[in-house]
Order: structure tokens, then C-alpha cells, then sequence
């Protein structure tokens, strides 16, 4: 099988080599912004031309306006980042005009009412000027002139670009052989990465889809802060305990001295100062640190689940749904980072779980979620009275009594198996799902 996978390693440059990656980041956020404005011209110029009339730029001829633009600006740069920046910006542009972002654009254009509503759902989708004063920083690389060296000390490689010997941190192998498509060097709170998207073959054995255990088929019922299995199994979403309180207190005082900041700049009409830059850090680095934890978390549920099951269902969610759902599940009201740590992240965990079942040559499936939580896992009765206070779901109809959220993740394997066009006696399930206490 071909995986195409991205490995991300931490760098430390020095003064001078940071000096040069920063420069770099700067070029391509303007290389970008550039484009940007050229395509604006080009649109409004088109906008009201019939068909056959429109002309649109060319990408040779981006390239060359970005160059004669920063020539001008007697900004030095190179090539292959400036090119990268216009290849990204025009996927960014074909995605903002596919039909699905058309479609949701015009939407919101509906639903808006105010003008500020109009001009904000006017711009869904399309990408915006890159700020070079944010704490993540980028720029893309192509596949070529790079190379990675051994170094004296055995946790470190040489990875060379633009000339410069870059020490890098190697954590983990790459593959013996691989075909590389892009570097992509990032800069996130003063930390330098480099991320290396490449495609390679891997013997994985695909598992035979009409001889799967029915004890290694679970449906799962993602939950605002834990997970429900068919086989009767809850698990918290967040591995380790961890005081998100704190967290979130450190972040709301330091969010509070900021806002006092700014209103104080803006009174006295001065700029933000140093002080300003360096609480900034402080919270980026909070941010940063409750993430990294969300996701070890993540990887770890998710590495166990796909160990022990062939096949694995969820609910297909989309994100409005989600938002939706944290108000339905009734979550207490918190609010800032507490909530956010707390909270699992649907999207980041399907994600995990889809490319892991995938990468071992095991099945991943996502069913519709309409009723999966009203209707009775035995009998199939929808019972609409079931208030968000429930936590047990007990069927009127056949008297079952059951975990709701059990309940939910066994019409979730259920449906799953079906479209997957597997007969697999459920009976196992139930009968063990049923006898846990509730
Ligand atoms: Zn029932």
C-alpha cells in the first residue's frame, strides 16, 4: 500500500540560520499577499465580463509579478519559496471556487441580515492576507535541494537547505526508501520544524472484510468528554487527569492584563510594548502545551482501540453538528481554555482513528447519526421523550435498560456492519452490554 504521511522534526538553528528561516517565512507571507491582490484585480476586472471575455492570470505570470514586486522592495529571496507560496495560494483559490465552498458561501449570503453579516459570509473560504507578526510562521519547500546527514551524536542529523546545516532532532526513522513531496519549515512560539510529506510503500496485510470477529467490531459513541464502546466500555477522552482549571486560570489572568494593554494603548494612542510581546509568548505557550496534551492523549486511545478492534464505527459529525451537540449533551457551562481541554475534539480523534485502522489494513466506517441516540438498540423503537438528563435509556416498548450513551454506540455498530453489508449476529454484544450495571 502507498501511504503519503508527513514527519515532523524539531530544529535548532542558530542566530544567523534563524535569522535566514525567518526571512524566509516573511517572503513567502509576502510572495502570498501579493498574489492575493493580483487575483483581486484580476476578479474585480472580470466580474462583470461575459464569459468568453474573462481573462485570468496565468501562473508563470504570478511568478514573475511576485519577483519584479519584491525586486522593487530590494527584498533578497529565493525562488522555490516564492513559487511555493503561488502554487498554495492558487489551491487555496480553486478550493475557495469549488462547488461545496460555492454552496455554503451562498448560505450564509441567505441567512445574513445585517451588511457585516454579508461582507463576512462574502469571504467564506477564501484566503486571507498572511500576517507575519503572528506566532506561527511558515514557508513550503519542494522536493529538491535538501539533504540529510549523519552527525557526531546519534539523536541528531544534519539537515541541509539553503545551504545551511541545520541541526535536527531524529525521533523517529523515516523509511528506507520514500519518494519525498514537499518540506514545509514552521516556526511556532521561537520553536523551529521541519516537516517532511512523503509517500512511500508499506506491506500492510488488508484483513479479509467477510471473515472479521464479531469481538473485534466495535461502534463508538464520541461523547463531550468520554467515549462509549458497543462491547460496554466507557473511556475518558483525556488519558491522565489534568488541571485544566489551572491552565485555565494562568490563561484568564494573563488574557485580562493584555485587554488592559490594548485599551491602554489605544487611549494614549502609543503602541503595544515589549511587555505586551512577551505575555503574548506566555499564552501561546499555555495554548500550546494543553494541546500537545489533548493530542498524547488521543494518540494513545486511539493506538489501544485500533490494537483491539478490526473494525470501527462513528458517527459521520460534522462540525456544526458538534457545537450542537456540546449544547444538547448539556455540558456545564465553561468557558475558555477549561472547556476547551475538557472537550474532545471530534474532528482530531475520527481523524487519528481513521488513518490508524487504515495504515494496519483494518476498517474505519462512519454511519449517518440521525436517531442513534432515541432509538431502542433491541427492538428499534424511537423514543422522542428522551431528555439530555437521561443517562439511561430504558425502551418502553421491550423494556430494555441500558448505559444511554451504550445504548447509542451499539446502534452505531449496528448501522455500521449494515452498510457495510456484513451479517454478523449482534447477539454477543448485547447480551454483555446489557448485563452491565447501569
Ligand atoms: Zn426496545
Amino acid at each position: 500500500m502507498q501511504i503519503t504521511k508527513g514527519f515532523k522534526y524539531r530544529i535548532y538553528p542558530n542566530v544567523e540560520q534563524a535569522k535566514a528561516l525567518d526571512h524566509q517565512c516573511f517572503i513567502y507571507n509576502q510572495a502570498f499577499n501579493i498574489c492575493l491582490n493580483l487575483w483581486k484585480k484580476d476578479y474585480e476586472a472580470n466580474k462583470d465580463l461575459p464569459k468568453e471575455q474573462k481573462k485570468y492570470l496565468k501562473a508563470v505570470e504570478y511568478d514573475r509579478l511576485v519577483k519584479l514586486a519584491l525586486k522593487q522592495r530590494e527584498l533578497p529571496f529565493k525562488s522555490v519559496t516564492t513559487q511555493q507560496a503561488r502554487v498554495n495560494f492558487l489551491q487555496a483559490i480553486k478550493r475557495a471556487l469549488s462547488k461545496e465552498i460555492l454552496a455554503e458561501r451562498k448560505r450564509a449570503i441567505q441567512k445574513a441580515s445585517t451588511p457585516k453579516q454579508k461582507a463576512k459570509a462574502l469571504n467564506i473560504g477564501f484566503p486571507n492576507f498572511k500576517n507575519s507578526k503572528l506566532a506561527k510562521q511558515s514557508f513550503n519547500w519542494n522536493n529538491q535541494g535538501y539533504q540529510i546527514l549523519e552527525s557526531n551524536n546519534k539523536h541528531f542529523k544534519i539537515f541541509k537547505l539553503m545551504n545551511m546545516p541545520l541541526k535536527m532532532r531524529y525521533h523517529r526513522d523515516l523509511p528506507k526508501e520514500y519518494k519525498l513531496n514537499q518540506i514545509t519549515i514552521s516556526k511556532s512560539n521561537d520553536k523551529y520544524y521541519i516537516s517532511l510529506s512523503i509517500t512511500y510503500k508499506q506491506e500492510v496485510k488488508q484483513l479479509d472484510k467477510q471473515n472479521l470477529d464479531s469481538n473485534k467490531c466495535v461502534g463508538i459513541d464520541l461523547n463531550i468528554n468520554d467515549i462509549a464502546l458497543s462491547n460496554g466500555e466507557l473511556i475518558k477522552t483525556l488519558s491522565k487527569k489534568i488541571n485544566a482549571k489551572k491552565y485555565d486560570t494562568t490563561f484568564k489572568r494573563l488574557q485580562r492584563k493584555q485587554s488592559r494593554r490594548i485599551l491602554k494603548a489605544k487611549e494614549c494612542k502609543s503602541k503595544l510594548g515589549s511587555n505586551f510581546k512577551k505575555t503574548q509568548k506566555q499564552l501561546n505557550k499555555i495554548y500550546e502545551r494543553s494541546s500537545n496534551i489533548k493530542r498524547d492523549s488521543y494518540h494513545k486511545i486511539t493506538t489501544k482501540l485500533t490494537k483491539e478492534f478490526d473494525l470501527i464505527v462513528v458517527e459521520a459529525l460534522k462540525n456544526k453538528n458538534m457545537t450542537k451537540r456540546a449544547k444538547l449533551k448539556n455540558v456545564k457551562a465553561k468557558s475558555g481554555l477549561n472547556k476547551w481541554i475538557l472537550n474532545t475534539s471530534f474532528y482530531q480523534f475520527t481523524q487519528m482513528l481513521e488513518y490508524k485502522q487504515k495504515h494496519n489494513g483494518k476498517f474505519f466506517v462512519k454511519v449517518n447519526p440521525q436517531y442513534t441516540s432515541k432509538a431502542c438498540n433491541v427492538c428499534g423503537n424511537i423514543k422522542d421523550n428522551l431528555t439530555l438528563q437521561d443517562r439511561v435509556y430504558t425502551c418502553e416498548e421491550c423494556q430494555t435498560t441500558i448505559h444511554r450513551d451504550i445504548n447509542a454506540s451499539l446502534n452505531i455498530l449496528e448501522r455500521g456492519l449494515k452498510s457495510f453489508g456484513l451479517g454478523i449476529s449482534l447477539l454477543d454484544y448485547k447480551t454483555s452490554a446489557l448485563q452491565l450495571q447501569v
